[in-house]
């Protein structure tokens, strides 16, 4: 047996973004699992709310950590509290926003505030859980990207950018950290119904092939029960995933070449 006694099957959850949308259920569906909560976003009114809610249905601990995750003061204390709190054994990486307009139209100011809401907020929150979970041997970091991270088409240059970095995180860090009993999983949700296509100037229901957060985040967990490192609820075809997993890993031993390709070599 363990002489660690904060091994528990059922550790608290920290969760990112919980005030509303996916982390609110999130909350919910991990409070109705029997796990203890810590809710961080800004909106202290709501999670005030939706804690309430959970301790009285799920008899289960919600502590409420407000906080501005793009602010370097406010999100050092999320830090600490990842880092010192051994009950937390979870963290769901999940609050994130978009912006609207294109590249062109988008102040550089608040693509820097989206980078580090979306980018630079989950690498130091899993930075600071990472090296305890790895040493107790247990736990999981729950990441959520977007299908935009694998789709430049859709016009999304910085918002997709970001989203690509958190599945590249998320990939490499379950390498490194499986080996150590942690499970790294990311989440990519295609369109679903929360208040962010509001914020980000679009009528949701305009959208094509929406996901209801509920169903979104069921199959979200069904993916982290299964052990998936990677989870597209939306994506029917499972094959197609794994076919572009092979083809990128078919190039990776072709990289290591002290000759450029034939194609770009230069003649005097
Ligand atoms: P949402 O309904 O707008 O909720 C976003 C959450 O993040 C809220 O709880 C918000 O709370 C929190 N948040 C926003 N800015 C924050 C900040 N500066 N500091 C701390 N918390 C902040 O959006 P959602 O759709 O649930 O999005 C959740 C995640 O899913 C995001 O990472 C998003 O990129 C991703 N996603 C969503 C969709 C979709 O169609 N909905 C698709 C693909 C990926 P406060 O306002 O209280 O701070």
């Amino acid at each position: 047996m363990s002489e660690n006694t904060n091994l528990s099957a059922t550790p608290a959850v920290l969760v990112t973004g919980a005030s509303t949308g996916i982390g609110a259920v999130y909350a919910q569906r991990f409070a109705r699992r029997g796990h203890d909560l810590v809710l961080v976003a800004r909106n202290v009114e709501r999670m005030e709310a939706l804690a309430a809610t959970l301790r009285a249905e799920h008899g289960v601990a919600v502590d409420i950590l407000p906080a501005d995750l793009s602010n370097p003061v406010q999100r050092a204390a999320v830090e600490t509290r990842l880092r010192e709190d051994t009950q937390i054994g979870i963290l769901v990486n999940n609050a994130g926003a978009s912006l609207p307009g294109t590249f062109l139209d988008q102040p550089a100011d608040d693509i820097e505030r989206l980078i580090a809401l979306n980018v630079t907020a989950p690498t130091r929150l899993a930075h600071a859980i990472a090296p305890r979970l790895a040493a107790q041997g247990s736990g999981a970091i729950i990441n959520v990207g977007s299908v935009v991270g694998l789709a430049p088409e859709f016009g999304m240059a910085a918002y997709g950018a970001t989203k690509s970095f958190i599945l590249h995180l998320s990939q490499a860090l379950n390498l490194q950290l499986g080996a150590q009993g942690v499970h790294v999983q990311a989440v990519l949700p295609a369109a679903t119904r929360t208040e962010i296509w509001g914020h980000s100037g679009i009528d949701v229901e305009t959208v094509q092939g929406v996901m209801e957060v509920e169903d979104l985040v069921d199959a979200a967990l069904a993916g982290f029960d299964q052990g998936e490192p990677v989870t597209i609820p939306p994506l029917h075809d499972g094959a197609q995933w794994d076919g572009f997993e092979a083809a990128r890993q078919t190039m990776a031993p072709g990289f290591a070449q002290s000759q450029p390709a034939p194609r770009y070599r230069q003649t005097a």
